[in-house]
């Protein structure tokens, strides 16, 4: 479900202030490869509760290892403005 445009421009990545990325399971940092977590709806801001998952955006050198899985990530959202 997707979240409100409005909403979803004040949600950053709490650790980098970086760029998030709508999932169907979550908020994902472009940056960093954290994925925050859907909870009732809500995205769970939390760096707690983020899961850090190899993305092919990552910083490189952070994490090298390239995951090919085109599937889950087929709607990179350009720029909608
Ligand atoms: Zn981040």
């Amino acid at each position: 479900m997707p979240l409100d445009a409005t909403l979803k421009e004040l949600l950053v990545c709490p650790q980098c202030r970086g760029e998030l990325e709508e999932r169907d399971d979550g908020l994902l940092c472009l940056r960093e490869g954290l994925l925050f977590p859907m909870r009732d709806g809500l995205p769970v801001m939390l760096l707690e509760e983020a899961t850090k998952i190899p993305a092919p955006n990552a910083a490189p050198g952070d994490t090298s290892q390239a995951v090919s899985e085109g599937a889950n990530s087929s709607q990179l959202s350009q720029d909608a403005v």
